[in-house]
């Protein structure tokens, strides 16, 4: 019995991703899918985004072209597949302020905005330090900050520090600090009775290979290979999340991940997007 529907959104996909971005060490292993996605939970009279992508005409646009991510399309359409319209999302919690998974915030005019304070801080702190601490900014769309500073004059923006239950009821957020980014934060939520818990990685996780290595019969952390924090942490956020499901890798949910379509219920829409429903709410029907 739950009180919530997740489902994960497609909304774009590199054919030619490195695998040494998803895999730290992974050297001269060429390249991989990576499908690009948001996560959608309804629950009551919320309907909250985690992250939201990235907006293809403007620089994340270019970051996205610059790595090879094809067939972006608009959240209208992707959220449109579960009945809802942008107009519609109460909550965006953002993991991480890279340019995927913030820079389609203009697309979510009413929606009240959740990041951590360090996050914010950190990426002011490395733009401030001037061009030789640019490889720092991979990933980053220097706009999307201002677009945070434009929602805060507007009152839809509030920075979390540390951990937050209950940022919507059943709904939590956990810090992974100086991880993939300095202040990284996961999603947890409770779908009704307590028992049944979700985590929604960001990009602590990438994959289940980061939770597993190559042989899941003698399962091994494998980092992410892009941080700006460190792999150490990366294992340690990665570790704590799999303790709050009680090991069952399955419970976790990265975005990234090409493999979700094979655990939970999915089907491929008209613009060849994956839609994964993670699980239903009572009374909620089936997009898949
Ligand atoms: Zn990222």
């Amino acid at each position: 019995m739950g009180a919530h529907s997740i489902w994960v959104l497609e909304y774009s996909r590199s054919p030619v991703h490195p695998v040494s971005g998803v895999f730290y060490g992974a050297h001269n292993q060429g390249t991989m899918n990576l499908p690009f996605a948001y996560i959608l939970i309804k629950t009551g009279d919320a309907v909250v985004l985690v992250d939201v992508g990235h907006d293809a005409a403007d620089f994340g646009g270019q970051i996205a072209h610059s790595i090879g991510v094809t067939g972006w399309t608009p959240p209208d359409i992707v959220l449109g597949e579960c009945g809802i319209r942008p107009a519609d999302v109460t909550h965006v919690i953002l993991t991480h302020a890279h340019f995927d998974h913030i820079g389609g915030l203009k697309f979510f005019p009413n929606a009240k905005i959740f990041i951590q304070k360090k996050e914010l801080e950190s990426w002011m702190w490395i733009l401030a330090n001037g061009r030789r601490f640019r490889s720092l900014q991979a990933g980053l769309n220097p706009a999307d900050i201002l677009y945070l500073t434009k929602a805060n004059i507007e009152g839809r923006l509030e920075l979390v520090e540390g951990e937050r239950e209950n940022l919507v009821p059943g709904i939590h957020v956990y810090p992974a600090f100086d991880t993939h980014t300095a202040g990284s934060q996961y999603v947890v939520v409770e779908t009704g009775d307590g028992a049944d818990k979700y985590v929604l990685s960001g990009d602590v996780v990438y994959t289940y290979s980061n939770l597993t290595g190559g042989d899941a019969n003698d399962p091994c952390f494998v980092p992410p290979g892009l941080a700006n924090g460190s792999q150490t942490r990366l294992i340690e956020s990665a570790d704590e999340m799999l303790k709050i499901v009680g090991m069952d890798e399955r419970r976790i949910v990265p975005m990234h991940e090409e493999k979700l379509s094979e655990i939970y219920p999915s089907r491929v829409t008209d613009r060849e997007l994956t839609l994964v429903e993670i699980c239903l709410a009572d009374g909620e029907r089936s997009r898949v």
